[in-house]
């Protein structure tokens, strides 16, 4: 009887592996190619089964809603989409609440959620698409903020020996759309949860850009995070192609960091060069600006093109291929140094 109950439970523990999936549906860019195997898993125990079970000379790619990747052919992997749920308080003080939140849950959700409890610290990173695992991998930024400003810790299950490894803010080794899990870790981890701290008195952060115009815009008596998250909102929802209606991956490209003596050189030759000084001397410049600057902005190539509110971002037009993109990225990176000598890295992840 105890067997008969075990072989039911491992059976139940046991997602199934499927050959030959479309990824059509679980990539933003909409590319139409196929993963030679593919599962899904929603706790940390049905991972470790897939894993178990594996076929251990394919390699594992996680994904979360597949809003930062490209493929440029089929997937010779084993794709693994992650729908591990729950958000649950985990610490309080006088100041914060401490989250521990489910590497499945969508983004904007979370972000909702600490929103609605008035709760500070992510309200400028709204309406990001994807998951939470996948906010760690690039450090998620917009607006001036960045996770790693509420990351506490992750815990991440390791895919050779089958281990549960918790990574502090400083393990993640966060930079500029950077951490350890892009780098040196690459592959090696399934984030599985993150644990992020919200404060419960926040200092809101409007002098980014187009927020404090926006918040006028919305006359409210008192502002507070829900008004920055509205705000945020509605810059957004104009400026940027919503990925249900038209493929992309957001910002295809980093804003390129440069050398002070390589930005005075530029700024000889462009004077009106958009530029971003950083603490440690070197100079942030905006990539969209170099993009529009060599005509790209709103170009059309084929199946896919340029946005045109928005040159960072790459669209697929409906039947574009990840080649077409990405062959398009590599035209743009070519013609940018021409230009300006300046190199620009895809943000984007490339399979
Ligand atoms: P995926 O695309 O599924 O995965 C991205 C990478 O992370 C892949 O290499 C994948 O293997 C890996 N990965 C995913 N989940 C896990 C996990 N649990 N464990 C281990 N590895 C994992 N990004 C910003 O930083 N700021 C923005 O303002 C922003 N705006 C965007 C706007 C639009 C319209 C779009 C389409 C994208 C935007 N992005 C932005 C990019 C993207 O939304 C984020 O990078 C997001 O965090 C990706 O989440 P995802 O779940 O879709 O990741
Ligand atoms: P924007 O406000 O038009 O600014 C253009 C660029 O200049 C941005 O990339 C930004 O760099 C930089 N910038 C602007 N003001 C700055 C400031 N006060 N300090 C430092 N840098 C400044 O940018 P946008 O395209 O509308 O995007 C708004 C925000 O959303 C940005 O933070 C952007 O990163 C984020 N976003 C990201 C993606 C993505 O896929 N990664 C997609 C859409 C929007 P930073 O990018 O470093 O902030």
């Amino acid at each position: 009887m105890t067997e008969v109950f075990s072989v039911i439970f491992f059976a139940l523990l046991c997602r199934m592996i499927e050959n030959q999936v479309s990824l059509k549906n679980y990539n933003t860019f909409g590319i139409d190619v196929k993963a030679r195997e593919f599962s899904t898993f929603s706790t940390v125990e049905e991972l470790k089964s897939i894993l178990n079970q594996r076929n251990k000379s394919l390699p594992v790619i996680i994904l979360g809603g597949g809003s930062n990747v490209l493929f440029t052919k089929d997937v010779e992997a084993l794709v693994l989409k992650n729908e591990i749920n729950g958000i649950t308080a985990i610490s309080e003080d006088d100041e914060s609440i401490s989250f521990k939140v489910g590497a499945g849950v969508v983004w904007h959700s979370f972000v909702q959620y600490t929103v609605e409890r008035k709760l500070g610290g992510i309200e400028n990173l709204s309406l990001i698409p994807g998951s939470v695992g996948a906010s760690p991998m690039q450090n998620i930024g917009a607006y001036g903020v960045e996770i790693k400003d509420v990351f506490v810790s992750l815990e991440a299950f390791h895919i050779d020996s089958l281990e549960v490894h918790t990574f502090t803010n400083k393990a993640c080794q966060f930079g500029y759309r950077e951490s350890v899990f892009k780098r040196k870790l690459k592959n090696q981890y399934v984030i599985v949860s993150v644990t992020y701290r919200l404060m419960k008195n926040p200092v809101l952060n409007t002098n980014y850009g187009a927020i404090q115009q926006e918040i006028q815009s919305l006359q409210v008596e008192k502002i507070d995070v829900s008004t920055v998250s509205q705000a945020v909102i509605n810059i957004r929802q104009s400026k940027l192609p919503d990925p249900t209606k038209i493929g992309n991956a957001g910002s295809f490209f980093k804003n390129p960091v440069v050398k002070s003596d390589v930005f005075f050189a530029l700024r000889q030759k462009f004077p009106n060069i958009p530029n971003y000084p950083q603490e440690n001397g070197d100079y942030k410049l905006a990539a969209g600006w170099l993009i529009e600057q060599i005509g790209y902005k709103g170009k059309k190539a084929g199946n896919c093109g340029v946005h045109d509110l928005q040159a960072l971002v790459l669209v697929n037009y409906g039947a574009a291929t990840g080649k077409e993109i990405y062959d398009l990225s590599s035209e743009i990176i070519s013609e940018v140094k021409r230009v300006f000598n300046v190199e620009l890295e895809r943000e984007v992840n490339i399979y």
